[in-house]
């Protein structure tokens, strides 16, 4: 089996190999090194490099592996990191010890925990089965950075995940917990830094401006293994989900070596179902479409499959661009497969151009969309495809419609294989409600409040809150006594 382990798997220039063709490596032997802005990489494989290219190191991996890996060497906290090669494995590929290497002086570790791209789950599952380790992460992470605390940024919807948290965050008094609401996109940068801090920093800042470092969930855990185990990063936790034979449920595959191939996994997946339309590497906003052959890196999250796309029939589209979806490549690859004819292109007002990138201004809170779609509507377009975020979505339906634009997002066809009802009127709050404290000030669950119907078809009301010496419980059921316990 051969694994194609890029030579870029970060942002910043490629790395430059350290082996040659006919070495034989392990698990863990590191195959390239940066130049310039970048982190090593390490083999995923016991096997024998290949080939060498201008873009990746191709390993023959060996019939028998083993769990054994070549650890790092370092002689304190950042320079395993460094050593580790970790990137930002949220996406971005940033690597983690040039951010961690920053003296905070007392501000924030914010653990972007939002998985906010719909149906990937891969950081929901780490955090159910590694949640200690993933907290440890974190606590390095604020040793190294000189942070006094440490918040991590979850969507409410998650109550099993903060529980477990809250459980073992007992010994950790300096992390907390902040809730996000279920909108797209809460996962970004300064978006975390806005909802946790309320401080709403300007698209050319970085979050040190408001003493704060985002880092991903798994590049937490990633931190904890380097620290702990001497662990090089070569694995990635990967959620796979569409048309699939078992079935379109979301699946997740924790620590697969990187250079896996996208059809590899989906295979482990159980295979695609019949035709299908596309295959997404990444989530159903910022993921593009990919081929069965590409490998997965540290950043990769998800591996989509949908359903095949309607014919639109030459229809004259126009684009409306989202600095947190879709590139313009992607949108027109998107309309090519919707056999429309690209005929404008907008953008949000809110996207501004950073150093060649589209950075959005306040993340997730519409300016408004009717001057776009008027601009659509002068232009001749009958269609719209949209990649824009919740609250600008249920915008661009306050007027498309009644202007008799027909709406595509750009996620309707991965929604629409999965079952879920397409991005169109914002249903969720923008806003959610925080974790209620203790007299000790520390956070604690939401009381649980449950109605059901008895025997008798009378409603039982119970509602229970674990308070710092007991469970207080009450019961009301319908004409009977209210029944108070504690204990
Ligand atoms: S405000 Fe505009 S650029 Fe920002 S997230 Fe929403 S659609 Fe995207």
């Amino acid at each position: 089996m051969i694994k194609t382990i890029l030579l870029k798997q970060h942002i910043g220039a490629p790395t430059t190999a350290v082996v040659k063709v006919g070495d034989s490596v392990k698990r863990g032997t590191l195959l390239a090194v940066p130049e310039k802005l970048g982190a090593n990489v390490f083999s995923s494989v016991d096997g024998v490099v290949k080939d060498i290219t201008e873009e990746a190191v191709v390993v023959e991996a060996s019939p028998e592996q083993s769990d054994a890996f070549e650890p790092i060497s370092g002689e304190d906290y950042l320079s395993l990191v460094k050593a580790a090669g970790i990137v930002g494995m949220g996406g971005a590929g940033f690597p983690t010890a040039v951010k961690l290497n920053i003296d905070l002086k007392g501000g924030y570790i914010l653990v972007n925990a939002a998985e906010c791209e719909p149906l990937l789950e891969h950081n929901m599952k780490q955090i159910l089965e590694q949640p200690e380790k993933t907290i440890r992460g974190i606590h390095y992470a604020m040793k190294i950075s000189n942070a006094a605390k440490a918040v991590i940024a979850i969507k409410k919807k998650h109550e099993k995940e903060i529980n477990l948290l809250l459980e073992r965050l007992a010994d950790f008094p300096d992390i907390t917990l902040h809730l996000l609401p279920d909108i797209y996109p809460m996962g970004e940068e300064r978006a975390v830094v806005r909802e946790v801090l309320g401080k709403l920093l300007p698209p050319t800042a970085l979050p040190s401006e408001a003493d704060a470092v985002v880092i991903n969930v798994e590049t937490c855990l990633r931190v904890a293994e380097a620290i702990e185990d001497k662990k090089p990063s070569f694995l990635k936790n990967i959620t796979v989900g569409g048309k699939l034979k078992k079935g379109t449920e979301s699946q997740v595959f924790m620590d697969v070596p990187v250079g896996t191939t996208v059809g590899e996994l989906i295979e482990m997946a159980g295979g695609i179902d019949g035709e299908y339309g596309e295959i997404i590497l990444g989530g159903p906003f910022t993921g593009s479409a990919v081929s069965l052959s590409t490998p997965i890196t540290k950043t990769s999250g998800g591996i989509l499959v949908t359903e095949p796309f309607p014919d639109l029939k030459g229809a004259k589209m126009g684009v409306l661009i989202c600095a947190c979806g879709g590139n313009m490549d992607r949108m027109e690859d998107l309309c090519k497969k919707y056999n429309a004819v690209l005929t404008d292109v907008q953008a949000c007002k809110q996207a501004t151009d950073v150093r060649g990138t589209l950075k959005c201004e306040n993340p997730g809170n519409c300016p408004g969309q009717a001057q776009k779609i008027l601009h659509f509507k002068n232009a001749g377009c009958t269609d719209i495809l949209i990649g824009n975020c919740s609250d600008c979505t249920n915008t661009v339906m306050g007027s498309a419609p009644k202007m008799n634009l027909n709406v595509h997002h750009q996620t309707d066809h991965v929604l629409k294989t999965v079952g879920m009802e397409p991005m169109r009127y914002l249903t969720k709050s923008k806003t959610v409600e925080q974790l209620p404290l203790n007299e000790a000030g520390r956070q604690i669950p939401f009381p649980k409040e449950e109605v059901k119907e008895t025997e008798t078809g009378k409603k039982d009301f119970s509602f229970s809150t674990q308070l710092d010496d007991g469970l207080f419980h009450i019961r009301i059921e319908e004409g009977q006594d209210i029944h108070i316990e504690f204990s």
